[in-house]
């Protein structure tokens, strides 16, 4: 009698799929640290619980989340408003030096749909400006807040 064979994983009719895989994960942050407080009005910059936790992200949880990344062995993609970029220049490079993504998430994650045409377009160039002077080219965008008009995709496609 021939020993049991083990039972095979579910294998996807087209194995040459991400190596077989049957479902693939993306992963991606965003670094706003402080600009959507900030965005909501200066009204925030006197909230010292608002301002600490909003930098939380950037001074204490995104090191730790890139050793967790390297541990595994996972590359993400950062959404970094240009704001940030500029108040974290070391933390935003040593993303971009650890191989992951970097993409534009504005320049002070104001939604554009509160913006006029000219602010919109003010916001994106600022936020490559900001990515620029780190030496990073960004790929891809992300609206901030979820709010892009009929102007955004235009402009990513120009700008990033
Ligand atoms: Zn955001």
């Amino acid at each position: 009698m021939a020993p049991e064979q083990p039972i095979a994983p579910h294998q996807p009719e087209s194995a040459g799929w991400r190596g077989g895989a049957s479902a693939v994960a993306m992963l991606t942050f965003a670094v706003d640290g402080l600009t959507p407080v900030l965005a909501a009005g200066r009204r925030h910059a006197e909230n010292a619980m608002a301002i600490t936790h909003q930098q939380f992200d950037a001074r204490r949880g995104l090191p730790r989340l890139l050793g967790i990344l390297d541990e595994f062995g996972i590359k993400a993609t950062f959404f970094v408003p240009g704001l940030s970029a500029e108040l974290w220049p070391a933390l935003i490079t040593d993303v971009a030096e650890r191989g992951h993504d970097i993409a534009h998430h504005s320049y002070s994650h104001r939604p554009a749909t509160t913006l006029s045409a000219i602010e919109e377009r003010v916001e994106f160039e600022r936020g490559c400006e900001a990515l620029a002077k780190l030496d990073i080219t960004p790929n891809g965008y992300r609206s901030p807040m979820w709010a892009a008009t009929w102007r955004s995709s235009e402009l990513a496609s120009n700008t990033v």
